[in-house]
């Protein structure tokens, strides 16, 4: 029922940000209806411009089938829409709309120059279109009449009434950026079933968290991480590590968290480039050049000046030991503890601190190619809402984008 305060349009399209402006701006590239683009936020892809540590790793260099193998989960499900825009489109939409890339380690891309505003700036100039309508509001719930799909209406009482809505608002990650899970309140309005929401790509908290605590703010590069549980590795990964007041976090730690169960062991390995042997030479000729220093006061050249105490402490040696009466049996503990500095995982950071939400739309409920819900034709879900997350890597921003042109083109076609 139309009032005073409602508007009409062919598609409306719930959130902009990743997988809401891919999709509007291709409707409204591919077709000629009239598209609303709402948005609660005074400005469009606000978590975009934190994505990447600022940088904006848009997408992974890499074919389909590896684009569904680093998905976590429901990959097979993602398999028609990473076919039908894939990483080599993306890089090639942004591209044409003006932004060069670069191709890093573990084929992340990202933009040449390092900003990820060039990247929300580029979908920003997708969106503009006369065709389409920017609305500023939040939306509240479906409008549903006799079973069919009319619109929706917004907290301050509007209703947008339309044939198709997009629900693209994202995860529960992050909510500052606006994501705060009312995608997932739609869905079970139109009677989908919602998945169990949970942290993908997270903080961990370990036991040893004092430890933590006193090497707070100290960032380990170039270090390998190995995931035991018992004694079967897991996981492995080489890079950044960074310490935090209750555990671990860093990009290695952020990918480790998808793999990890309460209490696994977190194996830090801080010379991962030099073996057990030529570590114990390296431990020995620091120890020839200090000679007539203490023990406490040899570690320098090798450690992080925050980091040496701890590992004193752990090592069992005293800290005024004379380098000279340090046994060979104190030297191979030492030796161990720099390639084996154990943690072991407590729990996850809550869902809010995640990367990404797993869980959400259940995708058995979603046709494939469309990303149309069978269950309420008209109504679609993409990017994050959906119940499908990958690895770091800029695999999530690909499912953004992915679903968001599938669901956009189907759109463009049927209106
Ligand atoms: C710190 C951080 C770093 C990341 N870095 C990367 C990276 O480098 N590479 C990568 O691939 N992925 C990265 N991700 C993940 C990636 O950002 C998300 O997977 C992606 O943004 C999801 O896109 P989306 O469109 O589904 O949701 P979002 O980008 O969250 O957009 C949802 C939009 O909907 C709006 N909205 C929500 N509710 C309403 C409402 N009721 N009414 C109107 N509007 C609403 C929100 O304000 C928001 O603008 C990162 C995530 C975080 C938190």
């Amino acid at each position: 029922m139309a009032n005073l305060n409602s508007s009409f349009y062919d598609v409306v399209v719930i959130g902009a940000g990743a997988s809401g402006m891919m999709c509007a701006g291709t409707v409204s590239e591919f077709g000629f209806g009239k598209i609303a683009l709402i948005e609660k936020n005074n400005i469009y892809g606000k978590k975009l411009l934190i994505t990447g540590k600022g940088r904006c790793n848009v997408t992974n260099n890499c074919d389909v089938r590896t684009l569904v193998e680093n998905t976590v989960r429901n990959g097979r499900f993602l398999y028609s829409s990473f076919s039908a825009f894939d990483s080599s489109d993306t890089m090639s939409f942004f591209e044409d709309l003006g932004v060069p890339l670069k191709t890093e380690r573990g084929d992340r891309v990202f933009p040449v120059s390092d900003r990820s505003s060039d990247i929300s700036d580029a979908l920003k100039k997708y969106v503009t279109s006369e065709k389409i309508g920017h609305i500023r509001g939040e939306v509240d719930s479906l409008i549903i009449e006799n079973g069919e799909l009319k619109g929706c209406k917004l907290v301050d009482g509007r209703a947008l009434f339309a044939k198709k809505v997009v629900v693209a608002t994202g995860g529960l990650s992050y909510p500052l950026t606006g994501s705060t899970g009312i995608g997932y309140k739609l869905a079970e309005q139109a009677g989908h079933t919602v998945t169990e929401r949970k942290a993908s790509i997270v903080p961990l908290e370990v036991e040893e968290q004092n430890t933590c605590a006193e090497l707070m703010g100290l960032s380990l590069k170039n270090i390998s991480v190995t995931v035991l549980r018992g004694n079967k590795s897991v996981y492995s990964d080489f890079g950044e590590l960074m310490f935090t007041g209750y555990g671990v976090s860093g990009p290695v730690i952020l990918s480790a968290s998808a793999h990890t169960e309460n209490g696994d062991k977190i194996v830090i390995d801080m010379k991962p480039a030099l073996d057990v042997k030529t570590l114990d030479k390296r431990v020995l000729s620091d120890f020839a050049k200090y000679i007539n220093k203490d023990f406490g006061n040899s570690l320098g050249d090798l450690l992080p000046k925050k980091m040496i105490p701890v590992v004193i402490k752990l090592s069992g040696i005293e800290h005024d030991r004379k380098i000279n009466s340090v046994t060979s049996a104190q030297r191979a503990e030492l030796v161990r503890l720099l390639k084996n500095f154990t943690l072991t995982v407590k729990g996850k950071r809550p869902v809010e601190e995640a990367v990404v939400t797993s869980g959400g739309v259940a995708v058995n409920e979603l046709d494939p190619k469309t990303l149309e819900s069978k269950i309420l034709p008209g109504l679609y879900f993409i990017g994050e809402v959906i119940d499908a997350d990958a690895y770091t890597g800029g695999f999530n921003l690909q499912i953004a984008f992915s679903t968001g042109r599938a669901a956009g083109k189907a759109l463009a076609y049927s209106i």
